[in-house]
C-alpha cells in the first residue's frame, strides 16, 4: 500500500530546486583543503550540489567541459567554505572597559541586530559556519533557535550558557555550578544547544610567564559531564590552559581543547591518539599585546606567551594534532571576521603552509562542527561549498577581505 502523501516542507523544495543546477568553475588557482600545494588553472564541475570532477583547465581554458556554463574565476583562488570554530557573537571585541561591561547587560532585543550585522560580516569574508563559545545570558543560542532560518549562512552552532566552577574564571560566558554535579547541569541545561561549553582553567598570567591555574573541576566530574553531553548527542568544547586543566579535558574525552596555552607535549600526543581537536586562539594574546603599552610587564609577558603558543602550534603540527581555526572574536581586542585572518597569519608564522592553514580553517573546522556534509575538500564526491577570493594564493589570508563569490552546495550565494 502506498504511504499517505506528505507535504514537503518548503525549505526542502528550495533545496531540491537548487540541486538541479549544474555548473563549471574555472579557477586561476585552487587550494583543495587536503593540505596539498595549490593547483594552477583548474576546472571544477558541480552537479546536484556535489563536486563531480576536478581537472586541469589546459591552455584553452575549457578542459573539454564544453556545454556546461563556465563561471570564469581565472584571476581568483578557490578554497573550501571557511569555518570559525570559536566566536562570541554577543560581544563586539571592543577594548573599552565600560562598553564591554555595558554589552554584558544588553537585552536580547538590543543584541539581535548586532549579531545580525556580525553574521553578515563573516559571510562577506567567506565564513560559512561559526561555533559560538557561549555567553552567560544564552543570547547566541536564542538567536540561532528563534531568528535564524535553517538555511541561513553562516550557519551558527551555539552552546548557550557555559559552565564553570563557583568563584572561578568565566563569568562572561558561563554560569557557576552550585549544589549539583557538573553533569547534572549539562544533562538538564540549554535544551536546544548544539554543543556544551565548560571552563576548566583560569586565564594566562600576564605578570608571571607560564604560571598555571588549577583545574576548575575534578577529573571524574568532567568525565561524567562529557559523557552526559554525548548522551544528548552533543560534543563538548573545554576552555583549558595549562598541563593539568588540559589533561582533565583530554582524559574526559572532550571534542576540543580551547586555547590550550602551556598544555605541553604529553597532552598533544594524547589528543592525536583520541582524535581531539585543538583551537589555539593565538590571536587573543596578539591583541592584548597590541593594546598594552610596550614597557609594561603585561606586554612583556604577553609577548612571551604568544611566542610560546606559536612554538606549541609548530610542535602540534609535527605531532599531528588536528587544529581548527577559532578567533575567539568578541574577546578583548578580537574583532569579528578580522581576527580570523589574524589567526590564519599566526598559523603561517608558526610554520603552516597557507594550504595547511586553509585546511584547518575549512575542512578541519567542518569536522569539529559535524558539518562534513556541507563543507569538504574540493575533490569529486564532496559538497560544493566554495569561497572564491581575488588574486593568487600568495595574497591569502588578507584576500579574504576581497571575496568575489560564494557557493553553498553548488548554488551561487554571493
Ligand atoms: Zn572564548
Amino acid at each position: 500500500m502506498d504511504a499517505p502523501a506528505e507535504k514537503t516542507p518548503s525549505h526542502l523544495l528550495r533545496t531540491a530546486f537548487h540541486m538541479n543546477d549544474s555548473v563549471t568553475l574555472l579557477a586561476g588557482w585552487m587550494i583543495d583543503g587536503t593540505g596539498a600545494p595549490a593547483r594552477r588553472r583548474v576546472l571544477v564541475r558541480v552537479d546536484n550540489g556535489t563536486v563531480s570532477s576536478v581537472e586541469d583547465a589546459g591552455t584553452d581554458g575549457t578542459g573539454g567541459s564544453v556545454g556546461a556554463a563556465v563561471h570564469d574565476f581565472s584571476t581568483c583562488t578557490l578554497v573550501p567554505g571557511l569555518v570559525d570554530a570559536h566566536v562570541h557573537l554577543t560581544l563586539s571585541g571592543t577594548v573599552d572597559p565600560q562598553v564591554r561591561r555595558e554589552q554584558l547587560g544588553y537585552s536580547f532585543e538590543r543584541n539581535r541586530p548586532l549579531m545580525e550585522r556580525r553574521l553578515a560580516k563573516y559571510r562577506s569574508y567567506g565564513i560559512v559556519a561559526l561555533r559560538d563559545g557561549g555567553d552567560k545570558a544564552g543570547h547566541g543560542l536564542r538567536f540561532r533557535t528563534e531568528w535564524l532560518p535553517p538555511d541561513f549562512r553562516p550557519q551558527l552552532r551555539a552552546a548557550g550558557t557555559g559552565w564553570r566552577a563557583k568563584d572561578r574564571y568565566g563569568n562572561l560566558i558561563a554560569k557557576p555550578v552550585e549544589g549539583h554535579f557538573l553533569a547534572d547541569f549539562v544533562r538538564d541545561g540549554n535544551p536546544s544547544a548544539d554543543h556544551v561549553k565548560i571552563v576548566n582553567s583560569g586565564l594566562n598570567s600576564l605578570t608571571e610567564f607560564g604560571r598555571q591555574t588549577p583545574p576548575q573541576f575534578a577529573r571524574a566530574d568532567l568525565a561524567a559531564a562529557v559523557a552526559a553531553a554525548l548522551n544528548r548527542g552533543m560534543k563538548t568544547m573545554v576552555h583549558a590552559n595549562g598541563c593539568l586543566p588540559v589533561a582533565g579535558a583530554v582524559d574526559a574525552g572532550c571534542a576540543s581543547v580551547e586555547h590550550g596555552f602551556f598544555m605541553g607535549r604529553e597532552n598533544m600526543e594524547k589528543m592525536v591518539e583520541r582524535g581531539i581537536f585543538w583551537v589555539p586562539t593565538a590571536a587573543s594574546m596578539k591583541a592584548f599585546l597590541r593594546h598594552t603599552p610596550p614597557g609594561r610587564i603585561e606586554a612583556q609577558t604577553a609577548a612571551k606567551n604568544l611566542e610560546h603558543q606559536l612554538e606549541q602550534i609548530s610542535a602540534a603540527r609535527n605531532t599531528g594534532v588536528s587544529i581548527a581555526v577559532g578567533s575567539d572574536s568578541g574577546g578583548y581586542g578580537l574583532f569579528h571576521a578580522e581576527t580570523f585572518i589574524e589567526e590564519l597569519k599566526l598559523l603561517v608564522e608558526a610554520g603552516f603552509g597557507i594550504e595547511e592553514a586553509v585546511r584547518s580553517a575549512s575542512v578541519e573546522g567542518a569536522r569539529l562542527l559535524g558539518l562534513e556534509s556541507e563543507i569538504g575538500q574540493i575533490v569529486p564526491g564532496s559538497p560544493a561549498t566554495f569561497v572564491v577570493v581575488s588574486g593568487p594564493p600568495s595574497q591569502l589570508p588578507d584576500s579574504l577581505r576581497n571575496v568575489r563569490s560564494l557557493y553553498i552546495r553548488g548554488k551561487k550565494a554571493q
